[in-house]
């Protein structure tokens, strides 16, 4: 398949290359110059697109990007146009980035008033999972897509679930990330206040792992991204304030209760502000220190 990709960063640079290596002709896209270099150096029959209008005979268009405004600055279009008046009846667009549920619905419509297909389908597992093929990804869309698109959203994960109609996957993923961050940022506070009292992180990240306390931070991210100092998850602490942000917002809009997740979110802003643009959102670990240094 003739399949278009937006969005070459930390995931989509492996995710495409996967879609390469599993024999489709891949077109890519991203702001960033040097990636969409480097990959058609390290693949050849892909290629760049420089203007939309490149992607015209794509069967599908899969998006990575930074949020919902950036999906629909493509999908939509602005002083140009975008995807929904540049592809042919029939094909597709698959929006993988971790983008708001009730924009997202909004494409879908948009997308099927014009012939197109459109999915919800982000995912979750970090770059190590995007780099192995092995992501989780939550679908959102009608039974007919999903089973259409299966194949190709196989070659990117290991497990699929269909979670429900338009929208619903991106539900799914922002309120995934709120229960991640939550339980992340638990961890970075109970650690530090270990190390006070005189415990060691490590000794205390065992006995969390053997206990009831454990969680995806204590098993996977603690002692390679937090002990190690190395911060080097591959997922921006900007990304995961946004996705909290999304699942809050969603809470509040459904009149659920969000207490817990008002504190959480409030928490990341401030280390995302305290340690500025770029930080990994592993450093969760080395803002609590800084906050505790300053009391
Ligand atoms: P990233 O910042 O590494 O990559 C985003 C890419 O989009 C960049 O290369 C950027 O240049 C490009 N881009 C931005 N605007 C563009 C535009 N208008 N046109 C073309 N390219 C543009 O981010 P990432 O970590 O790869 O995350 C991508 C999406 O996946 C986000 O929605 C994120 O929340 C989600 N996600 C990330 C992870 C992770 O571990 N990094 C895990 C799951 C989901």
């Amino acid at each position: 398949m003739n399949i278009g990709f937006i969005g070459l960063g930390a995931m989509g640079y492996p995710m495409s290359h996967l879609l390469a290596a599993a024999g489709h002709t891949v077109t890519v896209m991203d702001l960033n110059s040097e990636a969409t270099a480097r990959f058609v150096a390290e693949h050849p029959g892909a290629k760049v697109a420089g203007a939309l209008n490149d992607f015209a005979e794509a069967n599908i268009v899969i998006t990575m990007l930074p949020n919902s405004d950036v999906v629909d600055s493509v999908v939509l279009g602005g002083e140009k146009a975008g995807l929904v008046s540049i592809l042919k009846k029939g094909s597709a667009v698959i929006d993988m980035s971790s983008s708001e549920p009730l924009r997202s619905k909004a494409l879908f419509e948009k997308l099927t008033e014009q012939g197109l297909d459109y999915l919800d389908a982000p995912v979750s597992g970090g770059v190590k999972r995007a780099v192995d093929g092995t992501l989780a990804i939550m679908i959102g869309g009608p039974e007919n897509l999903v089973a259409k698109y299966r194949p190709v959203l196989e070659i990117l994960g290991k497990n699929l679930t269909h979670v429900g109609p338009s929208g619903a996957g991106h539900a799914m993923k922002a309120l995934n990330n709120y229960v991640s961050a939550a339980g992340l940022a638990a961890v970075a506070e109970a650690l530090r206040a270990g190390e006070a009292f005189g415990l060691d992180p490590a000794v205390m990240t065992a006995v969390l792992n053997s206990s009831t306390g454990k969680n995806n931070t204590t098993e996977n991210k603690v002692v390679p991204f937090m002990l190690s100092g190395k911060y080097n998850s591959g997922f921006s602490m900007e990304l995961m304030v946004k996705d909290i942000g999304i699942a809050i917002k969603l809470g509040e809009s459904m009149h659920s209760p969000m207490d817990v997740g008002q504190s959480v979110l409030s928490s990341w802003r401030d280390a995302n502000q305290t340690l500025g643009k770029g930080a990994d959102h592993t450093e969760m670990y080395r803002y609590v220190e800084v906050k505790r240094s300053k009391q």
